[in-house]
């Protein structure tokens, strides 16, 4: 149930959350306007020097690059914030999701090799942890830089892909990126598509689904850290996740003096009196809209400011004397495109874990939705030990693009199992495997995605250390 939702209705604030942008859709923020212009300065400047291209640099577009330069590839991974990590570091979510079948790690080769080494970001956490291992967001950008740029790969950052060039309908000839250069092509041989919200795939013309069946996605989260916050109290004091049902949240939300927040606060200590929250909720926010993206970071920092005055006076000996500190450079944003692949993963598939011939990793991950009606957890349950499913390499090839692969929460799934392959240790395994498709399909098959000799890349992966059944 959404308490927040049903409290707002009772108490009659919704509208007000509606006002202040909560419901970012609804809204209706994108100017709507049939007018157009021809650019005058046609002309740019052209860099071809590249093999492959990947664009974005959260963990799946690392990853990617860092296989793909490492497999022999001219590698440049382009992303538009200054930093790596996506929404593990600027999006300043707090906490990797499991990397275990509780049993071993599964999600192994190069995810295996960033997580451990984000570890020592988090002296304070059990170095044998392997699930919900809390995220030092500074650190963990260290830890891409060196392994991206140890591998060979460069990186071009504050450049954000603006627009595609086709040379077919399904060959892209160039990417055109807006930096402080201006406009300039980028040509590869192969690009990697690890945006999250499949920008570039989409706008080559490949053809996806978004949220479900309305287009409504999951919500969006703006996540937060609070420093000077007392250790002490917060290490033995109550637990502040809703897990607990006396979390002392619930009293902050019933009490009806902070409308904006609701009983969804994952909360994880990542460094001495730092507690970083993933907390609240942005409704229905297209993050593929440059109006709402605008009015949900306004909004969440808000939202932010309202659980610092609710923790202050309900956990007044734990967060009386901590400040608000940073607020992510990205907003949280879950759920957006998902590029049809050459295969759709199903909820059919992660119900019965499935193994698949072409797999490439695997993942075991619960389904984990943020929608008042979207599907539920508990209805699907957890995997037991050992358990978990194949993710097959069809989900990285869009059906309707030959020199394009896609990485991370962007792949082929359906909007169930989307709730499961979205987070950081799968978004790490398809990356690694894309970048090296990537490279193989240079050699192999002239640059074509859906020829790649999969067993070839199945042994590849394997001798770098992937876990197959
Ligand atoms: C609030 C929230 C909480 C979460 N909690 C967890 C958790 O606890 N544990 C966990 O493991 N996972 C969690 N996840 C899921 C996980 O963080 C993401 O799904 C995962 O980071 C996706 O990885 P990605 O590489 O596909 O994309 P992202 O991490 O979204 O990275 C995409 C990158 O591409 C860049 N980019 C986008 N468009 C362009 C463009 N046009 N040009 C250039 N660059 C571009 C962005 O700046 C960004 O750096 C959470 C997600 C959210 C939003």
């Amino acid at each position: 149930m959404n308490y927040r939702r049903e409290f707002l209705k009772k108490t009659g604030l919704a509208a007000m959350a509606v006002a202040m942008g909560q419901d970012l859709m609804a809204a209706g923020t994108k100017p709507v306007t049939e007018k157009s212009l021809t650019l005058s300065k046609k002309k740019i400047s052209v860099d071809d020097q590249w093999d492959v291209i990947v664009v974005g640099g959260g963990p799946g577009g690392c990853t990617a690059a860092i296989s793909a330069a490492r497999e022999g590839a001219k590698t440049l991974l382009i992303e538009a914030m200054g930093q790596l990590g996506g929404m593990g570091t600027s999006g300043m979510v707090p906490a990797w999701c499991p990397f275990s079948d509780k049993e071993k790690i599964i999600y192994r080769g190069l995810a295996e090799k960033i997580f451990n080494e984000s570890k020592k970001g988090v002296p304070h956490e059990n170095k044998n942890k392997l699930d919900w291992v809390h995220i030092n967001p500074e650190y963990l950008m260290t830890v891409y830089d060196k392994f991206v740029t140890e591998s060979g790969a460069k990186v071009l950052f504050f450049s954000r892909l603006a627009s595609v060039e086709m040379s077919a309908n399904d060959t892209i000839d160039a990417l055109i990126i807006a930096n402080k250069s201006g406009l300039t092509a980028f040509k590869a041989k192969v690009y990697i598509d690890a945006t999250g919200d499949g920008d570039l795939a989409a706008w080559a013309g490949a053809s996806f689904k978004r949220g479900d069946e309305n287009g409504v996605v999951q919500s969006s989260t703006m996540c937060f850290s609070f420093a000077n916050v007392d250790t002490y109290n917060y290490v033995n004091g109550p637990n502040l996740h809703t897990g607990n049902k006396n979390s002392p949240v619930f009293d902050a939300v019933k009490s009806g003096k902070y409308p904006l927040i609701d009983t969804h606060f994952c909360n994880n200590l990542v460094g001495p009196d730092v507690v970083q929250f993933n907390a609240g909720h942005l409704v229905n926010v297209d993050s593929t809209d440059p109006w709402a993206l605008s009015q949900a970071m306004i909004t969440g920092r808000q939202i932010a400011a309202q659980y610092l005055a609710a923790m202050q006076e309900v956990q007044p000996r734990t967060f009386g004397g901590s400040f608000l500190v940073k607020t992510g450079s990205l907003l949280g944003v879950r759920d957006s495109r998902r590029i049809e692949g050459d295969y759709i993963f199903t909820e059919e598939d992660w119900v019965q874990r499935r193994t698949f011939e072409d797999e490439i990793g695997r993942n075991n991950y619960y389904i984990d939705v943020h929608k008042v009606n979207g599907p539920k957890e508990a209805h699907y349950g957890h995997y037991g030990k050992g358990e978990s499913h194949g993710i097959p390499y069809r989900c990285l090839t869009p059906k309707d693009l030959k020199n394009v692969l896609t990485a991370g929460r962007c792949i082929s799934t359906d909007e169930v199992s989307f709730g499961s392959l979205r987070v950081m240790p799968p978004c790490l395994v398809t990356g690694e495997a894309a970048g090296m498709a990537a490279a193989h399909a240079i050699k192999q098959s002239k640059n074509d995605v859906h020829k790649v000799d999969v067993q070839f890349l199945q042994k590849r992966l394997k001798e770098e250390g992937q876990y197959f059944l």
